[in-house]
């Protein structure tokens, strides 16, 4: 694959999960964006995205476009269709209105709690890209799987079969996600986090060739902190992160946006 001619802006996105509602979420994102801010961040050299609960969003998006501030905000679901009785459901063509650039498609915690199936994943991403929104595709094996399969096997199914209907060139960002390093503080090791980006790449590449490969961004998530990030970002084929727990303190999530700092210090 010739990817050394592809830049990929790393990009750190902050799942809040069910946390912070729109009066906790003003306040989190203005305490995030002036510590970026006194730091000098440069949002062009590492992209930030928020991704709060869906009765956050329109606070946050006035925010954001009030202040100027050049977050990326993103949703933690989507409807797989585009309007009608399915009570509950948010259109893709409601997030993009709110200036929405992503949403998490497959998140483990929708897959296992909510019984989402590879499916379901599929049209989801295909609602997502068919609005003009970018699907970050979750993929990640459980402990089971890791132990009878390995690590690569299932991430790498779940990534074919949320793509399998996708047009060539729809802009995707996929998040290597193991399940049992999300939310436990066990972080993957950074080997194994790089091998397995590594395959999804490839694996992207047989579908849409090596030009749309070297494009993608391959996040890894599960457990990262301020600690581990810079050891998991030094990886080629790991493009960022996607930070849960870790992103809801916006002193901590700050450091983790600012890891290059901490290679230089380091
Ligand atoms: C997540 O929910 O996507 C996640 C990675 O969680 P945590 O960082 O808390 O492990």
């Amino acid at each position: 694959m010739n990817d050394q001619q592809i830049t990929r802006v790393p990009l750190i996105a902050g799942n809040w999960k069910m946390n912070l509602d729109h009066l906790q979420a003003i306040a989190h994102v203005q305490k995030l964006s002036w510590t970026l801010k006194d730091a000098r961040h440069d949002y062009g050299e590492v992209e930030v995205a928020v991704f709060p609960p869906f009765t956050d969003l329109r606070s946050v998006q006035t925010l954001l476009s009030a202040d100027r501030i050049p977050m990326k905000l993103g949703a933690q679901d989507v409807s797989p269709n585009s309007v009608g009785a399915y009570t509950g459901d948010i259109a893709a063509s409601f997030l993009a209105k709110l200036e929405t650039s992503y949403v998490l498609v497959g998140h483990s915690e929708r897959r296992h709690g909510h019984g989402e199936d590879d499916q379901l994943v599929a049209a989801k991403t295909k609602a997502a890209v068919g609005s003009g929104l970018v699907p970050v595709i979750c993929v990640g094996e459980t402990a089971e799987d890791l132990e009878e399969r390995g690590a690569a096997a299932v991430p790498v199914e779940q990534l074919n079969a949320a793509v399998a209907a996708l047009p060539k060139d729809s802009e995707i960002v996929i998040a290597y996600e193991p399940v049992w390093a999300i939310g436990t503080g066990n972080s993957a090791t950074p080997e194994q986090a790089e091998s397995v980006c590594a395959a999804l790449r490839h694996s992207l590449e047989e579908k849409f060739g090596s030009e749309q490969a070297s494009r993608t961004r391959v996040l890894y998530g599960g457990s990262v902190n301020s600690q581990n990030v810079a050891s998991i970002l030094r990886l080629p084929n790991i493009d960022g992160v996607l930070v849960g727990g870790a992103s809801i303190d916006s002193q901590e999530f700050a450091r983790i946006v600012q890891y290059r700092k901490h290679v230089t210090a380091a």
